[in-house]
């Protein structure tokens, strides 16, 4: 049966894990390679520290083999330090990720005062989304055509979609509004 890993490294994963359990979905937690088995039809890049996370990626040597599954076309949702991760260009930090996704974004870019929120945005496909924003990047620019913006915060990028690549600014994890999620699924279900 397929199931969608959830990166356990560090960061808010237990979150997503609660949120797919309670919509009846199986996931587990990704902490080494060992973990990654035939059946994985998803990824979830949980919000938390960016460079941490990479550190931690290239430690336990994660980075290669789920590299090569997210540019094979695996769903990927990923939130927050997340999408830093996916993002191919950082205009305020030297550390890459995954550089799968063809956008610019900015580090915490809502700066110290404004570092955590809640904002009532649309999201494209779903109306009004209560999006929570913690020490949060958003997208600067997008570098390829193919890239679909989802939503903004006062004009500034905080949702696309690239392919198998959904990448938010936000933790939809936090809360009961399961939206964002099913939409995952749902590309999940469509790729298997
Ligand atoms: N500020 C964090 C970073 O730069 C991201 C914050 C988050 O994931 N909530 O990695």
């Amino acid at each position: 049966k397929p199931w969608i890993g959830v990166l356990a490294l560090q960061g808010a994963f237990a979150e997503h894990e609660s949120m797919l359990r309670e919509m009846g979905a199986d996931c587990r937690e990704i902490r080494n390679k060992q973990d990654l088995t035939e059946n994985m039809a998803g990824l979830i890049l949980p919000g938390g520290e960016s460079s941490v996370q990479g550190k931690l990626l290239r430690d336990t040597g994660l980075y290669d083999p789920l590299r090569r599954r997210i540019e094979s076309g695996m769903p990927v949702l990923a939130t927050c330090a997340g999408l830093i991760l996916l993002a191919r260009e950082i205009s305020n930090d030297d550390r890459r990720g995954f550089s799968t996704l063809p956008v610019r974004v900015k580090r915490n870019a809502y700066g110290r005062q404004l570092g955590s929120f809640t904002a009532l945005d649309d999201f494209a496909g779903e109306g009004l989304v209560a999006m929570r924003f913690i020490r949060a990047p958003y997208i600067e620019s997008v570098l390829d055509d193919q890239v679909h913006i989802l939503s903004r915060h006062e004009g500034k990028i905080t949702g696309v979609q690239y392919r198998n690549q959904l990448a938010l600014a936000f933790h939809p994890e936090l809360g009961n509004d399961s939206r964002i999620h099913r939409r995952f699924l749902e590309m999940v279900r469509c790729a298997g």
